[in-house]
């Protein structure tokens, strides 16, 4: 295992199983996994969603495979080990290759591995370049295809419709829809029945991720593919739409209150950064994993969406 398959393996690990790893610091990398850490990553999971619909579960992250007409798309290959075990259970169901890989947005824990299936497109939003150029771990993507607000990928006789709504997990959030079979992809939105971990929201517009969790609660969804947990049901999605309006009605109203006393100036609010994240409970979610632990920085992350000028 060359360094960078180490770092990319680490970011999938850190990613996902953030509560075990709740010490971990910027400042203080963690050593990389050891061999028996390795060998507690469950074998992957292939489910039949639909016909020639599949999803693939494996080193903790998901992606959608869709094959039809002898060509393959798959969703985010995340990095080199996990591509080769992608292409391996793919050729369990096919002999097809792999002819389009779309990604999900920008994030390195995401996007790693595409160069293992060589002839495959690689589409991304038009802001991963930007986010790519920036790459210190030398081991990005190189897009052949992108896209604005929306772009229709045919595979055989399957439509799969990719749309921006605008910044959510990134820049580059893309929300895969396959309206057909009524199966959509997110990454990194939401988590089921629990806070995406304090670590992984720096990143993270949290009134675009409600507006767009908003959106595309209003479709037509009988499996919904989150980024890190095996699950498709939509109940979890739903759920999240809740918890996200809760947050949002929560922090703006106090918001409100502050500029209401201060004669409307937004500058009275600033001072709730010090105060709010430490006061605001959301009784409803105290059963959720890593509420204790995440909350008061969802709330520093909402009060900052709306204080930029929601
Ligand atoms: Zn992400």
């Amino acid at each position: 295992m060359n360094g960078k398959l180490k770092v990319a393996l680490l970011v999938c690990f850190v990613a996902v199983l953030s509560t075990s790893l709740g010490a971990y610091s910027p400042k203080q990398p963690p050593s990389p996994p050891a061999p028996a850490a390795s060998q507690q990553i469950p074998p992957p999971t292939v489910t039949m969603l639909a016909d020639g619909v599949y999803h693939y579960f494996g080193f903790f992250t998901s992606s959608l495979v869709v094959i039809s007409g002898g060509e393959v798309l798959i969703t985010d290959t995340s990095n080199p080990l996990r591509a080769q075990s992608l292409k391996e259970e793919i050729a369990k169901l096919t002999d097809s290759p792999v002819t389009t890989i779309v990604l999900t947005h920008e994030h390195y824990d995401h996007v790693g591995g595409t160069g293992v299936f060589e002839d495959a497109t690689v589409v991304c939003h038009r802001n991963c370049q930007p986010v790519f150029d920036l790459s210190s771990l030398g081991d990005v993507p190189t897009v052949d295809e992108t896209f604005d607000d929306f772009m229709e990928v045919r595979v055989g006789d399957k439509v799969v419709e990719l749309h921006y709504l605008g910044p959510g997990d990134g820049d580059a959030t893309t929300v895969i829809y396959m309206p057909a079979e009524q199966i959509i992809v997110t990454a990194d939105m939401y988590e089921p029945r629990a806070l995406t971990h304090k670590n992984w929201v720096d990143d993270k517009n949290f009134t675009g991720t409600r507006r767009i969790l908003n959106t595309i609660s209003g479709w037509d969804i009988e499996h919904a593919i989150n980024a890190h947990s095996p699950g498709t049901d939509p109940m979890d999605l739903h759920e999240n739409v809740e918890y996200y309006n809760d947050l949002y009605d929560a922090v703006k109203a106090a918001v409100d209150e502050a500029m209401s006393q201060a004669g409307g100036s937004i500058f009275a609010a600033y001072g709730l950064f010090d105060t709010l994240p430490q006061t605001l409970e959301l009784e409803k979610y105290r059963s959720w994993g890593e509420y204790d632990s995440s909350l008061p920085r969802h709330v520093e992350r909402m009060l900052l969406a709306i204080y930029h000028g929601d």
